[in-house]
């Protein structure tokens, strides 16, 4: 199998880790670090146009409150998966935190979207055993928050606790330069969508983890808001990516259909 699971992280607006506080905040662009949700909001019409017009049925993972908070129309033909609440750095938490924190995402997620997810990405990609373990109380049977290395073959593996891990993917490019599966630098300017399909063709089978968030298609954490054409070439950057990746042999599907036919594949 070659598959291609193309996953977003829909949370607050180029969300930072404030100091004393579980709950995240946005880039202080002048009026304080409060979280913002105009950018993720915009963002995510945006990426959602990009999966009509490519026909590609992707992964959410939802940070409760922003999901809560944002209008969220279209996401019903996608996966959505969790991302924390409040987009906190799980690994920080007291184990009853933790809980309190999975068990709110689980229900936004099932108020708004009225499905149960099965999905999950760490907030700032960070897991330990504590993390994954809890994950199955709250029926989570995938976790996409590793990184691996690029490879001819990218397969899902069992965690400890019973979680099957689909880690994106880092590798070198072709200057040697590190490079990972986040479009982040794309959306920065600092990359092209033949980076990543140069990545994608380096797979011979299983899985490519493409991510990226929902406000980075309109706002630039290095320079603020974008202008209505540089969005428009951020789209068509994102666009050109996946076809490039689909264009190699790659079929898109969800992380929950991926795991699912790889370790059917397996037996
Ligand atoms: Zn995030």
């Amino acid at each position: 199998m070659k598959a291609l699971c193309f996953t977003v992280d829909l949370d607050r607006d180029v969300n930072i880790q404030v100091p004393g506080k579980a709950q995240a905040g946005s880039l202080d662009r002048g009026a304080g670090t409060e979280p913002r949700f105009s950018s993720s909001e915009k963002g995510l019409e945006v990426l959602l146009d990009v999966l009509g017009e490519t026909g590609v049925q992707a992964t959410f993972f939802a940070e409760g409150r922003t999901l809560e908070t944002i209008s969220s129309r279209g996401l019903s033909r996608h996966e959505v998966g969790i991302h924390g609440y409040d987009h906190e750095d799980l690994t920080s938490l007291s184990g009853h935190d933790l809980r309190m924190s999975m068990s709110r995402a689980v229900a936004a997620v099932r108020r708004v979207v009225n499905r149960s997810p099965v999905s999950f990405r760490a907030p700032y990609m960070k897991v330990n055993d504590a993390v994954l373990c809890a994950l199955p109380e709250f029926g989570i049977k995938y976790d996409s928050s590793e990184y691996a290395p690029l490879g001819a073959s990218i397969l899902p593996r069992r965690l400890p606790c019973g979680v099957a891990e689909l880690p994106v993917p880092e590798g070198l490019d072709s200057s040697g330069r590190k490079i990972a599966a986040y479009l982040w630098p794309m959306h920065e300017g600092k990359r092209q969508p033949e980076d990543y399909v140069r990545m994608a063709s380096e797979v011979r089978g299983g899985v490519f983890v493409l991510a990226t968030h929902t406000w980075h298609m309109v706002e630039s954490r290095d320079r603020g808001p974008m202008g209505a054409a540089e969005a428009s070439k951020n789209a068509k950057n994102v666009q050109k990516t996946i076809e490039g990746i689909i264009d190699l042999g790659f079929e898109p599907t969800t992380v929950s259909e991926a795991v699912r036919h790889a370790e059917a594949l397996r037996g």
